[in-house]
């Protein structure tokens, strides 16, 4: 047993591991990969064995996990399939995680039950043709009008947007560059919201979409945390960005543990067919290099959250893991292809499939160079 995790932690990470076995053995992964729909067959499993409480607190029915919890399912979850890291987030991040964080009480109580269940999926709607990095500079506006708001603009590259039955929307609501932003939970069967899935890459399936919102109302109680937060949405957003970054370094570890092992079964194979000593040794060595990075980015992910656990402050090191583990996952990938040569370029290779999705997890959630922003302002620069 690893030290770090408790018994449940390590329950959490067999159970899911196993749900990987059974339910996306890689013919099924390849399979969902061509298809390139919301794996909505999945979602339903993942709901039914109830993996979507696993961060929701007891008194709503959940199991009352946190960070750790949700790295190892996000960590398991990435290794056949990545795209069901971002599928997942549906419910266990922009539903459950934003929720608690900056939700009130009667809308923990309104959506809660029925992520658990399966009944309901959120996106989370901040990107704009001319806001991405600059996330603070979005134009989408939600003006008053008579009972709430009415909310006009555009969004792309939101990941569930079609399919989601809540899109977490954020608004400019004043001409404050931070004080002006409002975040609002709009019903997507709403009149004047409409999706457009993007074609992409990588991550098939995730249903990432540009969102158009033409006159779409919204009361005052659909203000995420209530009417207290008009003009609140920046600094809920920064309350979610340490366990962003630590998820989606959590992903970046799955998958280059998968491309790691698929590696050196290869080689073992390819050892017994020509057995001259010292071959592969160059090989050998990248792989021994590219195993040590990946553990080190294990500890320090695990080192992060749980300081994040102790509440302590530490952006600078979520920063760091986030980097080290999206741009170690795109070094072991790149080395994949290399060592697996021709067979590594055929779509009937599974390190295709990681090799396309892999590169998201070094843009989303903060580019590698918006995190090198952060920490070396961070130490003083
Ligand atoms: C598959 C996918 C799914 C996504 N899902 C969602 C979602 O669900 N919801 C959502 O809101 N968004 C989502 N996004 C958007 C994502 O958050 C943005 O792509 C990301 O924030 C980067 O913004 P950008 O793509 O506009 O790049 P830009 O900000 O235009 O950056 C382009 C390049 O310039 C660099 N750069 C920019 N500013 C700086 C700076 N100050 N210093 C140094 N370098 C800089 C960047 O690092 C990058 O290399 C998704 C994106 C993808 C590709």
């Amino acid at each position: 047993m690893d030290r770090r995790f408790n018994r449940e932690q390590e329950k959490l990470r067999e159970r899911t591991r196993a749900f990987v076995q059974k339910e996306v053995p890689p013919e099924v992964a390849r399979r969902l990969d061509a298809e390139g729909a919301y794996p909505r067959g999945i979602m339903a499993k993942l709901a039914a064995q109830g993996f979507w409480g696993i961060n929701v607190a007891e008194k709503y029915g959940g199991r009352g996990g946190g960070i750790i919890e949700l790295m190892i399912f996000f960590e398991e979850i990435s290794k056949n399939l990545p795209v069901l890291a971002w599928t997942s987030g549906n419910v266990l991040l922009y539903g459950n995680n934003i929720l608690q964080v900056n939700g009130n009480e009667e809308q923990q109580k309104r959506f809660l039950p029925g992520l658990m269940n399966g009944e309901y999926l959120f996106c989370f709607a901040l990107t704009e043709p001319d806001a991405g990095s600059d996330a603070a500079n979005i134009i989408t506006r939600a003006e008053p009008v008579d009972g709430g708001y009415r909310i006009n603009g555009s969004k792309v590259f939101i990941s569930g947007a079609s399919v989601s039955h809540i899109a977490v929307t954020n608004t400019r609501t004043a001409s404050s560059r931070y004080k002006g932003i409002t975040s609002f939970l709009v019903d997507t069967d709403q009149e004047g919201y409409r999706a457009a899935p993007i074609r992409k890459l990588g991550y098939k399936g995730s249903d990432t979409c540009e969102v158009y919102y033409k006159d779409v109302d919204v009361t005052r109680e659909n203000i995420l945390g209530g009417e207290d937060c008009y003009n609140q949405g920046w600094k809920q957003m920064m309350r979610l960005l340490n366990g962003e970054r630590l998820v989606l370094s959590a992903c970046a570890l799955g998958i280059s543990e998968t491309v790691l092992k698929g590696l050196v079964d290869h080689l073992k194979e390819r050892q017994k067919i020509s057995r001259i000593q010292g071959r592969y040794q160059a090989v050998e060595h990248g792989i021994a290099e590219m195993a040590a990075r990946v553990e080190a980015g294990r500890q320090l992910a695990f080192q992060s959250a749980w300081m994040v656990d102790q509440q302590m402050e530490c952006v600078k090191e979520t920063s760091m893991t986030k980097l080290f583990c999206a741009e170690t996952g795109k070094a072991v990938t790149r080395l994949g292809m290399e060592v697996m040569g021709r067979l590594g370029y055929t779509m009937e290779c599974d390190l295709q499939r990681f090799y396309r999705d892999i590169p998201i997890l070094s843009i989303g959630g903060g580019t590698s160079q918006i995190q090198k922003n952060i920490i070396s302002k961070l130490m003083g620069l």
